[in-house]
């Protein structure tokens, strides 16, 4: 999707902080973060969020999830432990429409969801 900014950074046209890479995903820093770790991992295929998840792309959600196990070991969380997020939706609070889970942590962050 030649206007969206995830996509934008998959393809290096915009710059950001990388943390992880293989040939299905990508994960980088959060331009905002909210807790010491706080990693954005996207499909490298454009997907708009959980709705357009269907038979054809959902190995994409395994890989996310393989990734950020990868990434919290890496940067030092995998015992003490994380948080992973996906916001679907206007009323999700998702921004950016190019699906992403946002892994947090570094910190505790409590029982409490919202
Ligand atoms: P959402 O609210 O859609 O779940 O999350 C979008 C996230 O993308 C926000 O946490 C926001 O800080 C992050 N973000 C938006 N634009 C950029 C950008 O250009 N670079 C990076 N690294 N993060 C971004
Ligand atoms: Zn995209």
């Amino acid at each position: 999707m030649s206007d969206c900014i995830f996509c934008k950074i998959i393809n290096k046209e915009i710059p950001s902080t990388a943390v992880y890479e293989d040939d299905k995903v990508y994960a980088f820093k959060d331009i905002n973060p909210v807790a010491p770790v706080h990693v954005l991992i996207v499909p490298k295929q454009h997907i708009s969020n959980i709705n357009e998840v269907d038979e054809s792309n959902s190995s994409y959600l395994i890989d996310i999830h393989m990734a950020a196990k990868k990434i919290a070991a890496d940067l030092g969380i995998k015992d003490s432990g994380f948080r992973l997020i996906n916001n679907c939706g206007a009323d999700g609070g998702q921004t950016v429409f190019h699906l992403h889970y946002h892994l947090i942590g570094g910190k505790n962050l409590g029982p409490n969801l919202l």
